[in-house]
């Protein structure tokens, strides 16, 4: 079976469908919400094309409540679905083409979502037809499911798997080739308590997913100029300070990243307290560095090298502190080695035995993501775009990040970007301007999740 062929068959038609959900600006807006529109009027606009585009080509379709809607083939006992979204992230600025105008320049489809997610989202559709057009008896029912609130929450999964029908397993296009197959645990503590302390008032950070990068902290007192220039060098950051009537503000330049890779990033408020610990000999902003100088969670002992998905990862994202009370917030990603019980308990030791006045609270937590990359799920999509791709060189991957795919069960990222098909720079990737989707990508991805659907769904494949 030639899928790639097949799937060239449907280059324009895909093309136009593309171009027609480009034009829609499926933005949430929940200031017109309404009890079947939950992300307000344009969402449900771009969820009524996709589903009246289904039910034209004779599948059946489902309206989950406006959150989500699915598009399905057959009533199979067992299921595999595909997981995309129609909602789409604000333009920005800078654009050189119409956002919504769906231009096509050098084989690239421009438009905000069409790289994200509706480029993929079609490339899916297309496969679900491509194989109903086969006429072959599948074991699987396929479900090609639409979520509407990706970006602002996934509220649309989390109703979705209260009401909706669940695939047996699946694969979201909504990442990158080859496979994620694992995703870190993500929990978000909160380390409160009071103690005297020289700080006047620190105030940094957020949201916990963002390595600080830059942290004002007041402190009482004249400024610690030889100190803070000792500081500096040794650590090799900037910072400088500001004398005030009775107190100091020192501000500290770090550099900014995803707390799912700290490495990347530089912790102004770790450095802050740092400072402030030895410059004033303050207890507790000693205790605090000590126990969060690792992004790597050594000093709250969760320190872990997990076999698929490398480092434990420890950020401080928030940062309040005035007076004597002191409330810091750590977005924690965790191997599947491990678990919210580790994390939690030798937090909790840790803080007994070393910073008895500090106490955790857990704010947040999804569980990690991990199908087994001997799964017949994993390699079936792998062996399949290697076969499709001829890329036989890049390796499953796991990541740090949260993608769409931890939101159902047994369902693993899937592309559809290539790592050997690099965007030029005309072409802006996912969430920047100039967003757009290379048309032979889109071909290839149609053509991967065809053949991965026959390989899975069909017994005499
Ligand atoms: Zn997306």
């Amino acid at each position: 079976m030639d899928f790639l062929t097949l799937a060239r068959n449907y280059q324009n038609q895909m093309i136009k469908d593309l171009q027609e959900l480009i034009a829609i600006p499926s933005l949430s807006d929940e200031t017109k919400a309404t009890p079947t529109a939950p992300f307000g009027p344009k969402i449900r606009e771009a969820l009524d094309w996709m589903l009246n585009k289904g039910s034209a080509d004779g599948f059946d379709t489902l309206d989950v409540d406006g959150y989500a809607g699915v598009i399905s083939l057959g009533h199979q006992a067992e299921s595999l679905g595909m997981l995309g979204h129609l909602d789409i992230v604000p333009i920005g600025e800078g654009w050189s083409v119409d956002p919504f105008g769906g231009q096509i320049k050098d084989g690239f489809i421009f438009g905000r979502g069409s790289g994200d997610d509706k480029g993929p989202t079609i490339a899916a559709y297309y496969a679900m037809k491509i194989i109903r057009d086969l006429n072959i008896d599948l074991n699987k029912k396929l479900m090609l499911i639409v979520g509407c609130d990706e970006e602002t929450g996934m509220r649309c999964m989390k109703h979705y798997i209260e009401v909706g029908p669940i695939p047996d397993m699946g694969f979201v296009p909504d990442a990158e080739f080859p496979v994620i197959y694992g995703e870190k645990g993500i929990l978000v503590m909160k380390l409160s308590g009071k103690k005297h302390t020289v700080i006047k008032q620190m105030r940094a950070g957020e949201r916990p997913n963002i390595v600080l990068g830059k942290c004002s902290v007041e402190v009482f007192g004249k400024p610690k100029e030889d100190e803070l220039r000792l500081f500096c060098r040794s650590h090799r950051i900037k910072a400088s300070y500001k004398y005030l009537t009775d107190s100091t503000i020192y501000t500290f330049e770090g550099k900014y990243s995803h707390a799912s890779t700290p490495q990347k990033g530089q912790n102004a408020a770790v450095y802050a307290l740092n400072f402030v610990a030895a410059a004033y000999q303050d207890e507790a902003a000693a205790d605090l560095s000590r126990l969060l100088y690792s992004y790597h969670g050594t000093g709250l002992n969760i320190e872990f090298d997990g076999a698929h998905m490398r480092n434990l990862t420890m950020n401080l994202g928030i940062v309040h502190i005035t007076n004597t009370q002191f409330d810091l917030t750590l977005d924690i990603r965790y191997p599947n080695d491990v678990d919210f019980d580790f994390c939690r308990k030798n937090i909790e030791q840790t803080l007994k035995n070393d910073a008895s006045w500090v106490s955790a609270s857990v704010i947040a937590h999804k569980e990690p993501l991990f199908v087994d990359p001997n799964s017949e799920l994993v390699k079936t999509l792998h062996d399949v775009y290697r076969e499709v791709s001829g890329d036989d060189f890049t390796p499953l991957k796991t990541m740090g990040g949260g993608t769409y795919a931890r939101t159902l069960p047994n369902f693993v990222a899937y592309g559809m970007a290539f790592p050997l098909r690099k965007l030029p720079d005309f072409a802006g990737d996912a969430h920047q301007k100039d967003e757009a989707i290379e048309i032979e990508s889109l071909i290839m991805a149609t053509a991967i999740y065809a053949k991965a659907i026959y390989k899975l769904a069909y017994e005499n494949a």
